[in-house]
């Protein structure tokens, strides 16, 4: 009876990549598999999976298509940030209780060289928050604005996506360089958290609002001299028909069109770029690689100065992160979208 039971805890979840999404994600394009947990081999560490970003960029792995990071493979497991603790080490630069973030797979226990690990000290800020604030989407936020939007003290900003993990961010540093900072997103709830919490000047439920140029517009009486966008699509060319003479626009995301099986075409950009001389430029946030310590750094004072909050929507269960993934598309979370394992 001990043995059965000993051997029931070292039995381990992984999520596979069913089929490749047609439009919308389902939770048939996941698979469930359990098998026998692993075990340490030397220069490794087995590792409890605490906690599980979902991120919208990882909608582009599930497409059958090259892009700047390889496609998930059928059957294979999917990868995303994961922080994760050390259950047994014999590996030099790790020891058992270690926590630890890194690019891993969507398991309850795997193993790891080290490689892409880097050691998170949960006394200095929750564990949760190197997925969010001081981690990917943070960075993104801090160092999208600052090296593309080059925001200037007194500019007007206007974010989409503001709600979320990475928008949030966005508008509370536009605000720290001296911006009038405008949110657009998808519900009234979170137009409110915007000027609230995350101290925004005006907020547009892009749901409700029949004209959304007009809203813009209104909005920002001034212009609008920096537009980071996060989402694309009708939103974007709301705002674009709102840009002053030598505007920023930041290219990070493009949500709105993640689902779609064949992108719609929307008004030509060019004669809005030209007779307005502005900048629009994509990024990657590894573009800026070399400026994470800094940035981390500078996050993290903000932080603690009481200048700089965020939201988590926590979900719970292993089994739920699929449920998670699929709702970043249907607007449920309040900032960082999180799976507590
Ligand atoms: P979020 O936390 O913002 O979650 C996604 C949000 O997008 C939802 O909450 C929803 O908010 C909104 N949304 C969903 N569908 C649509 C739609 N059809 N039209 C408009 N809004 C929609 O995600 P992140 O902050 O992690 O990411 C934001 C964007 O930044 C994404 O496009 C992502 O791919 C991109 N990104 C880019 C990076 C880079 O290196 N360039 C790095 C990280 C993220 P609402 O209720 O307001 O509609």
């Amino acid at each position: 009876m001990k043995e059965l039971s000993l051997k029931f805890l070292t039995m381990n979840k992984t999520i596979l990549l069913n089929k490749h999404p047609n439009g919308k994600p389902t939770l048939s394009d996941f698979k469930i598999t359990n098998s026998e947990a692993p075990t340490a081999k030397d220069g490794e560490v087995l590792l409890k999976t605490v906690y599980v970003s979902v991120d919208p960029y990882l909608r582009g792995r599930m497409n059958d298509a090259k892009s700047y990071v390889p496609p998930f493979e059928l059957n294979k497991p999917i990868q995303s940030g994961i922080i994760a603790e050390v259950m047994e080490s014999k590996h030099v630069d790790f020891k058992k209780g270690d926590f630890v973030s890194g690019s891993l797979e969507w398991s309850e226990y795997q193993t790891s060289n080290g490689t892409g690990l880097s050691k998170v000290d949960n006394t200095e800020a929750k564990l949760s928050s190197y997925l969010g604030i001081l981690g990917m989407t943070g960075l993104t936020g801090y160092l999208g604005l600052t090296e593309t939007g080059l925001p200037k003290e007194g500019e007007t900003l206007v974010v989409s996506g503001a709600a979320g993990a990475v928008g949030t961010v966005v508008g509370q540093v536009g605000k720290l360089m001296g911006c009038n900072v405008v949110g657009l997103t998808g519900s009234d709830e979170k137009a409110v958290l915007l000027k609230s919490k995350f101290k925004f000047d005006h907020a547009i439920n892009y749901k409700t609002t029949p004209d959304l140029k007009e809203a813009v517009k209104r909005a920002c009486p001034k212009g609008v001299d920096i537009y980071f966008d996060n989402v694309g699509g009708e939103i974007s060319d709301a705002v674009l028909a709102n840009i002053n003479k030598y505007a920023r626009l930041p290219v990070c995301g493009a949500i709105a069109l993640y689902n779609e099986t064949k992108v719609p075409l929307g008004p030509r950009l060019q004669p809005i770029i030209l007779t307005k001389s502005a900048t629009m430029r994509g990024f990657i946030i590894s573009d800026f690689t070399e400026k994470f310590p800094a940035a981390i750094r500078q996050l993290t004072t903000w932080l603690k100065e009481d200048k700089l909050t965020f939201s988590e929507t926590i979900v719970e269960g292993f089994d739920n992160i699929p449920r998670a993934f699929i709702d970043l598309f249907d607007g449920k979370n309040k900032g960082k979208m999180i799976v507590k394992i």
